[in-house]
């Protein structure tokens, strides 16, 4: 059986048929993905998924990783911060070692597939170079760009308009651009190792083996040590939440190799845990999927307290799993969690604490907003309807001029 066919039992036939029809309009086609880092991080999770089955459906997909120095990543973490909307003083030179960086990229590699899919702003750049080709370039925008800090966006729009069209994954985060927009959510591979099923006593097992008590209820977050998914808040509002009620707190975490701010927030995070025999910081290879299910799945609530975030993977991840949520009412989050029916939105350390409290002494609650949640990532956050807009925005471009490039 093909993988493809492997979903028909949770997402149903007639999308796996909608799918492989849309594939043969592309068969044969090449298309290259384009990102700053092959492991860690959301972009990276996806295209581990999709890039493969594409290739299944007879599409030439690849997927290829721009190089940089330690310089360009303290630039585009700069960038990422600031497009975000977050204050960032970010200099002449670095634009130049943006741009340089680019440069050299642009010589290694081969921009000359079908369509050319570029995620994010580390590599948008390389459009300089379509001048001379006939094929279709989409740039893939995964963080919030609503309302980023004017300098930074005026720099990299110009690139943006070079493009034959935008693909954002909120409604909400759409941008006065020159070429089409669409929107596309995120999506997360109900059959991957991070979220597939596993048996209960198999999840605690996992998770007793990473030296993480299953003594008492868990409060988790999964993600990397980022000021923006905000773990210092979220140890305050566990710290407040503990004092009227008995819990872990577990803060998962694991480098990116195109974010060079981790390891300084990793010990951050250590500094302020010390002396709490409550709270568990562990760092995980990036490989560590099965890990993370597990993790995800023994968890009684799962926390997502960022400040700013692109969609927010781990949410979906969570709610497929029939966690309770809570979660910051920032970036594609909203989009997720509808709030007290889907999970839980935040807007300060002291709501999280007040709903970390509510939903541990409310299991029942819990356990409804677990399974509407699991309900929406049902219906809107699988990977095959992901692949599906994929497909049709390929198609639209390659077949359409700009204009008739269409919103899905
Ligand atoms: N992740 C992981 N290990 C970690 C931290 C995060 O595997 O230590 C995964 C997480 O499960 C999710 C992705 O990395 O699949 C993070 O995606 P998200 O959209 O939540 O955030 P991003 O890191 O892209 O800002």
């Amino acid at each position: 059986m093909s993988r493809l066919r492997e979903y028909a039992g949770i997402v149903g036939e007639q999308t796996i048929e909608e799918i492989e029809t849309l594939a043969t309009c592309l068969a044969g086609k090449t298309i290259l993905n384009v990102n700053s880092t092959a492991v860690g991080g959301g972009v990276a999770e996806i295209l581990n998924r999709m890039v493969p089955l594409l290739q299944e459906l007879g599409i030439q997909a690849s997927w290829d990783v721009i190089k940089g120095g330690e310089a360009f990543y303290a630039v585009t973490k700069k960038f990422h911060n600031a497009l975000h909307g977050a204050k960032q003083d970010i200099t002449p030179k670095d634009y130049h070692v943006y741009e340089e960086t680019n440069d050299s990229n642009l010589e290694k590699l081969a921009l000359d597939s079908d369509v050319v899919f570029i995620h994010d702003p580390q590599p948008a750049a390389l459009v300089k170079k379509r001048q001379a080709q006939p094929n279709r370039w989409i740039w893939r925008c995964h963080i919030d760009i609503s309302r980023p800090q004017a300098e930074a966006w005026e720099f990299l729009k110009p690139y943006v308009e070079k493009y034959d069209a935008a693909v954002v994954s909120s409604p909400a985060f759409a941008q006065k651009l020159a070429i089409p927009q669409v929107v596309i959510a995120p999506s997360i591979d109900p059959l991957s190792d991070k979220n597939r099923e596993l048996d209960h006593s198999l999840a605690r097992g996992i998770v007793e083996k990473l030296g993480i008590p299953l003594d008492k209820p868990l409060v988790t977050q999964v993600s990397r040590f980022d000021r923006l998914k905000d773990p210092l808040g979220v140890i305050e509002a566990f710290t407040q939440a503990r004092r009227a009620t008995d819990a872990r707190l577990l803060l998962v975490g694991g480098p990116a190799d195109d974010d060079p701010e981790g390891a300084q927030v990793y010990q951050e995070v250590l500094d302020r845990a010390r002396n709490n025999p409550d709270i568990i910081i562990r760092a995980l290879p990036p490989t560590s999927h099965l890990d993370i299910n597990a993790i995800q799945r023994v968890s009684t609530i799962i926390l997502q307290k960022s400040l700013r975030e692109g969609f927010g993977l781990t949410v979906a991840e969570a709610l497929w799993k029939g966690k309770p949520v809570i979660a910051g009412a920032v970036g594609g989050i909203p989009q997720q969690i509808i709030h007290q029916h889907s999970g839980i939105l935040v807007h300060s350390v002291e709501g999280a604490a007040y709903w970390i409290k509510q939903l541990l002494n409310n299991p029942a609650y819990a356990r409804k907003l677990g399974e509407n949640g699991r309900e929406r990532v049902r219906e809107n956050f699988l990977l095959t309807r992901h692949l599906k807009e994929y497909l049709l925005a390929f198609i639209f471009c390659l077949r359409g001029a700009r204009e008739e490039f269409v919103r899905l």
